[in-house]
């Protein structure tokens, strides 16, 4: 678990991030902000992940990915990473990393001068596939499986939940952020392993309800608890925490617009803990940074 956090600025908790590594090789899941640090903080080279899965373009599961991309290349990464992602992410791409266009296109050109830069320049074409549900990527050790999931209206852009299938018949999947989903319990099915978002305990729902704040779809604690049993997975991972448990003043702060400062604290995990033990009696975890889970 490179980053359990989502969208404030926390220097204890990164964005989404998640590294799935099968017989050395390297998934990321997400790439929010922080990832690029938190792999080598992990002791692994960012250069070596060569496969970035994106759930959706929201700015907490993506705003690492420039980073990423020219941080590999200058690191002598010689082959592109293969970069799936919803409809919408080649423009991400294009964006940011195009020669002509893009917004790094001046750091790109002032470093291509160097020939070591010219080498491998390649680098920064990443292979960008768009998904639909269903299967949307498979090699000699995995395969990744993905379906709609209920966060920000589709028309606007489409979220996904994704599962990946070791090929000695190991299971994670990942909900990504969604409110509670019938296809995502449906995707995951018998899972080893479930990381799902939970993004704020249930006394912050009840303040952000009674308080009319807006917000896109998330899974209260209760919720998750119950989408565990459905699901019948070995064991689950809550994470995409909303910072209600951060002490730092700053955090707090800003965290203040979503819920008292009063409420806040690390007993609220302990809140999120029973929420989710009145329906799952199972293996459960409550991701923290760096968090490794080995099976
Ligand atoms: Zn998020
Ligand atoms: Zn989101």
């Amino acid at each position: 678990m490179l980053g359990t956090s989502a969208a404030i600025p926390n220097p204890d908790r990164h964005d989404s991030g998640i590294l799935i590594t099968v017989q050395g090789r390297h998934y990321l899941f997400d790439c929010g902000h922080g990832a690029t640090n938190q792999l080598v903080a992990a002791n692994v080279n960012p250069a070596t992940v060569g496969h970035v899965f994106l759930s959706h373009l929201h700015y907490d599961h993506i705003a690492d990915f420039p980073y990423f991309m020219i941080t590999t290349w200058m690191s002598d990464r010689q082959t592109p990473p293969v970069v799936v992602g919803p409809v919408g992410t080649q423009d991400f791409v294009d964006a940011l990393l195009s020669r002509e266009t893009g917004a790094y296109r001046k750091d790109i050109e002032a470093r291509v001068q160097y020939p070591q830069r010219q080498a491998n320049i390649q680098a920064l074409e990443p292979d960008v596939r768009e998904m639909e549900p269903g299967v949307i990527f498979g090699d000699d050790l995995v395969k990744v499986s993905a379906c709609y999931v209920e966060h920000i209206p589709r028309e606007i852009s489409p979220c996904f939940g994704l599962r990946l299938d070791t090929v000695d018949g190991k299971s994670v999947v990942f909900s990504g952020d969604t409110a509670p989903c019938d296809r995502l319990i449906e995707l995951a099915q018998g899972a080893d392993l479930l990381i799902h978002e939970c993004t704020f305990p249930q006394s912050a729902i009840d303040f952000r309800s009674k308080a009319g704040i807006g917000t896109w779809a998330h899974t209260s604690p209760t919720d998750l608890g119950k989408i565990a049993v459905e699901s019948k997975v070995k064991s689950l991972v809550a994470t995409h925490f909303g910072n209600f448990d951060s002490t730092r003043p700053v955090v707090q702060e800003i965290m203040s617009k979503h819920m008292p400062v009063e409420l806040m604290g690390p007993e609220l995990m302990e809140e999120m803990v029973a929420d989710i033990r009145k329906n799952w009696s199972g293996e459960l975890r409550m991701a923290h940074d760096l968090m490794r889970i080995d099976f």
